[in-house]
């Protein structure tokens, strides 16, 4: 007989691109409770552009778009990947960079020319003690209520200038939310991205139930606090720092475009990146078990 895993993965695979890892998973998922869904990358393409740069007063916005796409040619993070392509975009020549380091969930930072050049959050700076300079604040609260993720570059114990970024919501992320919640099922979101942006995004979604600014190591521990009292959470991501919140929920899903360690450590792939292949998931896994007991 055909495995009943094949034979789920055969009949959605012709829908929406839905690879099945673990049986479990398909078996579990009709009684999910809650949908968490990481933000960038996920609800969104995370194929995030440079929308502005403001540099300081006597900084010079190019060369500080020198300096940090130099740091961030060394990142695997999408916000770095924006950095280096506006840089490459502009014409701009990258120097090579010493001591790197990746600080994740907050910034990454090397010596680029003989200077320690760190890109990162308003975290980040918060954590060296580094105030944001009132110069850069307006920008920066237009560009969040725009929806845009902000980042600053750093010198030392200066900050130069601030760095805005637009990523795309996938057209289909509306409809996913849409179906769920009609199905009953809580929506929710999880991003180490600022308030302002991750509720600017779940206001467009209809998602009310939000957790921003979470460090890569604390997604698992907002999995763990849903499920206390036995509530069934679903967590779909697409990132390394998604992989143990995966790993901890009921039935992890990772969207299909994402890394190898997020897909590695999902009982469910979504082989087209369509979150609205979660839905398909829910409803097959009821469909087929109801008829089975
Ligand atoms: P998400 O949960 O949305 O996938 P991450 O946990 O990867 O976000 O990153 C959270 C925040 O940390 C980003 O919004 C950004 O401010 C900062 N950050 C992380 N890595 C980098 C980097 N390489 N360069 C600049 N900022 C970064
Ligand atoms: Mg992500």
């Amino acid at each position: 007989a055909i495995p009943l895993v094949a034979q789920i993965s055969t009949a959605l695979g012709a829908r929406r691109g839905l690879l099945v890892r673990d049986r479990a998973a398909i078996e579990t998922a009709r009684r999910i409770d809650v949908v968490l869904f990481d933000k960038t990358g996920t609800l969104t393409e995370g194929r995030q552009g440079v929308a502005s740069i403001v540099a300081v007063e006597g900084e010079d916005e190019s060369e500080v778009l020198r300096l940090a796409a130099a740091v961030e040619n060394r990142s695997e993070h999408p916000i770095g990947k924006a950095i280096v392509t506006s840089a490459r975009e502009r014409g701009l020549k990258l120097a090579r960079v010493k001591e790197f380091a990746a600080h994740g969930g907050r910034g990454a930072e090397a010596m680029v020319d003989g200077r320690r050049i760190a890109v990162g959050s308003s975290r980040l700076a918060t954590e060296r003690g580094l105030q944001i300079p009132s110069e850069l604040v307006l920008a920066t609260r237009e560009s969040a209520t725009a929806g845009h993720t902000v980042v600053y570059v750093f010198e030392g114990e200066r900050v130069l200038a601030m760095v805005a970024l637009a990523d795309v919501v996938r057209p289909e992320s509306a409809e996913a939310v849409e179906r769920l919640k009609r199905s009953g099922v809580r929506v929710a979101m999880l991003t180490g991205d600022s308030r302002e942006v991750a509720n600017w995004v779940a206001g467009r979604l209809g998602i009310t139930e939000v957790f921003a600014e979470v460090l890569p190591d604390q997604k698992a521990d907002v999995v763990k606090r849903l499920q206390a009292g036995g509530t069934k959470v679903a967590m779909v991501g697409d990132g390394v720092n998604d992989a143990p919140a995966l790993a901890q929920a009921d039935v992890g899903i990772a969207i299909g475009a994402g890394t190898d360690v997020a897909i590695e450590s999902a009982g469910i792939v979504l082989a087209a990146s369509d979150p609205r292949a979660v839905v398909d998931a829910f409803t097959l896994s009821k469909a087929t078990y109801r008829k089975m007991l």
